[in-house]
């Protein structure tokens, strides 16, 4: 193995972890995937490749089945790990609840048991800004904001993934671990080699606007009109997948300059909220394309508006958004056209 420093990404053939893998390698990192890409394309090694010039470690293993995950990695010394692998998608995890905490909760106290036993110290976890719902006080949340019961198996995973570091950090482990929570990653990498791959139809927004765009998806349904916002149409904060990428690069570096244990939450969001409207707008003026859409009704437990306070991962890991919603539509329209000619 080579003399950078070695870090696990588990599910990072995935959407975030392949660009986080990207900025791993330009910042001298030795990233080693575990992802057994269930949710996920093989040849999302190759293209990784192709980006980064290098060749890229990965096991293709269930994080579920700790033999096998002890076994595959004996032998070598890791500096961190970044923990992504989970299912992810809210409306399945209502229906599909076991499913959700079998893998989601399993899969972190084997990679924490894993961690102890080979006395990896410095541990990223993928949260996320479901852990909030629907902020009482007004659409802004910093980390301080009381974390409410969640409407969603999905995110209920999320609340028992920090729950059970918060736990391990108190009980004395050397762990030093930074819980990033995201807001809402949309756009792909620049060279249109890897992004968002939905499995079926979408259910976050950008992929079904692209989608609608190339011709994928018949219409766009914006669910609502008549929220309390400017145009009536829900916000989000959008955050591009390169920003948020370099993010889980400054919280490596940050932890490793630790000393002691620690556990941090950091919102990692540009503390914009930008409306659906604005993503249609926008769409359009960037690609040339007029999408087909219409107004449906609100969908069931969608929270109205939420944006990041970012100011603690400024002050904390000195890490600021540096792309815009043009920016991040512009690189997922060209991740769409790409994908779409190439099948
Ligand atoms: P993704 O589905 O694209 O990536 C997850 C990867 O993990 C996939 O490649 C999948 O094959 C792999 N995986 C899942 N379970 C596995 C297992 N048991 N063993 C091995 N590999 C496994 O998802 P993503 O959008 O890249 O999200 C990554 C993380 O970020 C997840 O934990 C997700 O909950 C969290 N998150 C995502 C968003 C979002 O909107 N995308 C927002 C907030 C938080």
């Amino acid at each position: 193995m080579s003399q950078k420093k070695n870090i696990l990404v588990t599910g990072g053939a995935g959407y975030i972890g392949s660009h986080t893998v990207v900025a791993l390698i330009e910042n001298g990192f030795h990233p080693v995937i575990v992802d057994d890409f269930r949710n996920s394309e093989r040849d999302v090694i190759d293209r990784l490749t192709k980006i980064t010039g290098e060749e890229i470690s990965y096991y293709s293993i269930d994080i579920c089945d700790k033999e096998l995950l002890r076994t595959s990695l004996a032998g070598i010394q890791f500096d961190g790990v970044i923990h992504f692998a989970a299912y992810k998608a809210v409306g399945e995890s209502v229906n599909l609840p076991l499913k959700y905490y079998q893998n989601n909760i399993i899969g972190i106290v084997n990679i924490l048991e894993w961690c102890q036993e080979n006395k990896v110290d410095n541990f990223v976890f993928s949260s996320s800004c479901t852990v909030y719902g629907q902020p009482k006080n007004g659409f802004v949340v910093d980390e301080s904001v009381e974390i409410v019961k969640s409407n969603s198996p999905y995110g209920t995973t999320k609340i028992m993934g920090e729950q059970i570091l918060q736990d391990v950090h108190q009980s004395n482990v050397d762990l030093k671990t930074m819980c990033l929570r995201y807001f809402n990653p949309v756009g792909a990498h620049p060279s249109g080699l890897i992004g968002e791959l939905p499995i079926g139809k979408p259910t976050n927004l950008l992929p079904f606007v692209t989608q609608t765009g190339i011709g994928i998806q018949d219409e766009l349904v914006i669910f609502g009109n008549d929220y309390p916002t400017e145009d009536g149409t829900c916000l989000r904060d959008f955050i591009h997948v390169s920003d948020l990428a370099n993010a889980h690069v400054s919280a490596l570096n940050y932890l490793m300059a630790q000393d002691k244990s620690l556990i941090e939450f950091v919102n990692i969001g540009t503390g914009k909220g930008s409306s659906m409207m604005e993503v249609i707008e926008t769409f359009e003026r960037v690609s040339g394309v007029k999408l087909n859409w219409r107004f449906g009704e609100r969908r069931k437990g969608d929270v109205v508006a939420i944006f990041a306070n970012a100011e603690k991962a400024l002050q904390l890991l000195n890490w600021k958004a540096q792309f815009t919603l043009e920016d991040a539509i512009r690189d997922a329209w060209n991740w769409e056209q790409k994908r779409s000619h190439a099948l």
